[in-house]
């Protein structure tokens, strides 16, 4: 069987592992997080970058940080996953859902100024496969109505924008470094902190409230309990096994760019022949070769393609519901009919297995079972 993902093992996870387990210092914000943390900062031109225990966590801290509450309303993307908007609602607030392009399936910027209320708080978007939103028009919604943007980037990190690097572009942005991530520890994700006046009060909520990163500066003289907070600092020994990845990110990226183009060069004519769609890239994106996701024209073909591909020993997988439409969706009053791209896409997309290390004779089965659907 072929599976859908595999986390890569570059090679010196190992040593790294080790080399936290002889150091005896396995808590968290020790040697292996802070080298993570400044490799993130020095290669993306992040102010602070902070590793956390998930994105799930990182998406809570920046609700925490842009003071989110009852009676505010967030604006989010339908089409995904449910953390991107969790965050916000454990604090009170209420989703405000937006539909998708149809094109690179991100949050439509074309529909997001009407839905901008006094009680915005923040706009949510979505870089899904590592493709970068519409950020030019976004980000310029965002400055002259005064409402800060949040990256959920779990997909999107080191793609980029016209040459600017994915998750730069919010106040804030969250990365995820869950096993099914481009770099992964397992469990684990990191808060970006572009806006410089958020920094203190991140390092602060992350270590329960308290203010112990400035006295472990020595910039106070013992720690005491300073704000809101909640136990978010990811282990040394994930940050080791992240760092290793980390360090390897241009030879992963590499690879994962092999799997992705050569899925799209040998599947084109079939899919003009089927009425399939594969991915839009617009040129001024550079992807990060998240995922290669197939659009079929609708849901019956992509269920039978779902058994066909499984009948090969091939698992390929459909992917985001409509969160409009889910229980807790329709809670904040939205209806079928409101995300009408989101509604249909989710019906007709599948992806087929990606992960580093996929290539040679097992992509080229999983290619010649789609062609043979
Ligand atoms: C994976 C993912 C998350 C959650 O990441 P965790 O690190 O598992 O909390 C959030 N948003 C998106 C878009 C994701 O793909």
């Amino acid at each position: 069987m072929i599976p859908f993902n595999r986390p890569a093992i570059v090679g010196d996870e190992f040593a790294y592992v080790e080399e936290a387990l002889r150091s005896r210092a396995l808590a968290g914000d020790g040697t292996f997080g802070r080298r993570s943390e400044a490799l993130l900062e020095r290669t993306l031109g992040v102010q602070r970058a902070l590793l956390t225990t998930s994105c799930t966590h990182a998406l809570e801290m920046c609700a925490l940080l842009l003071d989110v509450g009852p009676g505010d309303e967030v604006i989010v993307p339908s089409f995904t996953f449910v953390s991107t908007i969790n965050a916000f609602a454990l604090r009170g607030a209420r989703p405000v859902f937006l539909d998708i392009r149809p094109d690179t399936l991100t949050l439509d910027e074309r529909a997001l100024e009407e839905r901008i209320s006094p009680r915005t708080r923040a706009i949510v978007v979505v870089h899904y496969a590592g493709v970068g939103c519409e950020m030019g028009v976004i980000s310029e919604v965002s400055n002259r109505r005064g409402v800060p943007v949040v990256e959920d980037n779990a997909h999107g990190l080191f793609g980029a924008y016209r040459g600017k690097p994915l998750g730069t572009f919010g106040a804030l942005a969250a990365q995820s470094f869950h096993e099914t991530k481009n770099f992964s520890c397992g469990e684990g994700g990191a808060v970006l902190v572009n806006d410089a006046r958020f920094v203190d009060r991140a390092e602060i909520l992350r270590e329960k409230g308290t203010d112990r990163s400035r006295f472990f500066r020595g910039q106070v003289d013992k720690y005491t309990w300073v704000d809101l907070g909640s136990s978010w600092v990811l282990s040394d020994v994930l940050a080791a096994l992240l760092l290793a990845q980390l360090e390897a990110r241009e030879r992963i990226q590499a690879g994962r760019r092999a799997v992705w183009e050569r899925y799209q060069a040998e599947l084109a004519d079939w899919a003009l022949a089927n009425g399939v769609l594969l991915p839009t890239v617009p040129p001024d994106r550079q992807q990060a070769f998240h995922m290669f996701q197939l659009r079929f024209p609708d849901l019956a073909r992509r269920s039978a393609f779902i058994d066909h591909m499984l009948a090969r020993g091939v698992k390929a997988v459909f992917h985001y519901q409509p969160l409009h439409l889910s229980p807790m969706g329709r809670r904040s009053g939205a209806r079928p009919g409101d995300c009408p791209v989101t509604e249909r896409v989710s019906d007709q997309l599948v992806r087929l297995p990606f992960y580093t290390e996929l290539g040679g004779d097992e992509q080229g089965r999983v290619i010649d079972a789609v062609r043979a659907f």
